[in-house]
């Protein structure tokens, strides 16, 4: 809020010869009305700070929304136009039907504080949010995983409505040999196991040498005491999965591999231990789909070269972790690779680092938000460009019919770049086109 003005303020531009004496800038205007769709694992914040982008966006909030047209919410628009409203977008929201005590929830608060009529609650499942997408929105926000991001992504296109799709993916975690091996298995023990695992950004697999395994091992296990204590099951700080399917599926994961820690599970509370998997092939189930669970797999590799090549074998991962000692390590391995985000010498926390675009690339989405990056997300960046109705013979060279003269005055004036030696050539030049229009216009 507090730097809401200066993002929504009209932007200048740098300008051309042509355009010198004009008013250039970008206009930042709302897009009109967002669909916002959650995920269960975090289902508040994952609504809900979309939304607080979505309504920030646009322009000066002392203007009238711009005029908008046709399609689903015809209502919405026309409310939020004759309103006394704040710029920025009306939103539909639609959190997660898996985590429904939240679903019910944010349908209940929501309207508490929110004009309900701008911000409505969708809530239900599969076929609420089929019906949603069949009508046309000004853009939409998706979270959750990528076969179903295609899903959204097909239904937008019908409506060319564009899309911010925050997916998932298998985030590698490279360890170096030449590291602190206690404090980065304590950081990755923290953000592999937070949420039992259920965390988009979560370090999916290790990647390591194999001399540094089990060293691996014996640290998360000695950090997995220090969190949990030692008995995990009756940690308050230790989460459950969310429900039976997924306890299933995340279970069936564990199937043929070799159990260095944890393995023990619970049906009826949906509890599966911390557990660490080692030596595990690249071509097992455990690393052919995303875990979303406390399943931490090590696939050992014999350098850096190795891991590089393993991660871009793969499709590219929503986060990307490397630890090491050496920057130059990282670096390389940053330089080397594609993901939407990545943290050296920690996991998760580029995420709450607000000035970071936060999103996926390729497989693990597309578009990005968070602090300003939600404001930009959410507006349409307008072109703005006025002019004013004198200079005409400046135009002259625009007009037919052509020239070579009038091509080589346009080369002269549209030339972008030029070095220090030519600015003084440049300001002779239109000093000379300024006198000369000054006695045209005298005449
Ligand atoms: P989910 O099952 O809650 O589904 C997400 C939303 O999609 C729900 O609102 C649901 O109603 C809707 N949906 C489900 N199936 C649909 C269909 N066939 N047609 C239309 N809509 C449908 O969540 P999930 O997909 O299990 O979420 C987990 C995935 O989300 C993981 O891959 C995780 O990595 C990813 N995720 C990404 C982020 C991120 O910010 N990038 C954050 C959280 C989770």
């Amino acid at each position: 809020m507090e730097k809401l003005p200066s993002w929504a303020a009209p932007q200048p531009v740098k300008k051309n010869l042509l355009t010198m004496r004009d008013e250039a800038y970008i206009g930042y205007e709302p897009l009109g009305v967002v669909l916002v769709i959650g995920a269960w694992n975090y289902p508040f914040v994952l609504v809900m700070q979309p939304l607080i982008g979505a309504i920030a966006a646009g322009g000066d909030p002392a203007q009238p929304h711009p005029s908008w047209g046709g399609g689903w919410g015809e209502d919405v628009r026309a409310q939020s136009r004759c309103c006394v409203c704040p710029a920025g977008n009306a939103v539909v929201v639609k959190p997660s039907e898996v985590s429904e005590n939240t679903a019910r929830l944010v349908a209940e608060l929501l309207p508490q504080y929110l004009d309900k009529d701008l911000y409505p609650v969708v809530t239900g499942g599969v076929p609420e949010t089929t019906e949603l997408l069949t009508q046309r929105f000004d853009h939409i926000l998706y979270t959750g995983n990528t076969a179903v991001g295609k899903i959204v992504m097909a239904a937008a296109a019908k409506h060319l409505t564009p899309v911010t799709l925050e997916l998932g993916g298998k985030s590698p975690c490279y360890i170096d040999k030449d590291c602190d091996l206690a404090v980065a298995c304590r950081r990755i023990t923290w953000g592999k196991y937070m949420n039992c695992g259920q965390t988009c950004i979560a370090p999916d697999y290790i990647l390591c040498d194999p001399s540094i395994q089990s060293k691996v091992v014996e640290n998360i296990k000695t950090t997995l005491k220090e969190f949990y204590g030692e008995d995990v099951k009756s940690s308050p700080d230790y989460e459950r999965i969310i429900n039976k399917r997924h306890f299933k599926r995340v279970k069936s994961l564990l199937e043929g591999q070799k159990i260095a820690h944890g393995g023990e599970t619970d049906e009826a509370s949906c509890f599966i231990a911390p557990t660490i998997l080692t030596d595990v092939s690249p071509e097992s189930k455990v690393m052919e789909e995303e875990i979303f669970g406390p399943v931490l797999p090590i696939v050992t590799v014999k350098s850096v070269e190795e891991a590089i090549e393993f991660i871009n074998r793969r499709e590219k991962p929503l986060a990307l972790y490397v630890f090491s000692n050496n920057k130059q390590l990282i670096k390389r391995v940053i330089s080397e690779t594609s993901s939407g985000g990545v943290t050296g010498n920690d996991v998760i926390m580029h995420f709450f680092l607000s000035t970071l675009p936060f999103g996926g690339v390729g497989h693990s989405g597309m578009g990005a938000y968070h602090g300003k990056h939600s404001f930009e997300t959410f507006s349409h960046r307008r072109a703005c460009l006025i002019k004013d109705l004198k200079l005409e013979s400046t135009n002259k060279m625009r007009y037919p019919p052509g020239s070579q003269k009038k091509v080589d005055w346009a080369k002269f004036f549209l030339l972008k770049r030029f070095n220090k030696a030519r600015i003084g050539l440049f300001v002779l030049a239109l000093l000379a086109v300024v006198a000369a229009v000054m006695i045209k216009v005298v005449n």
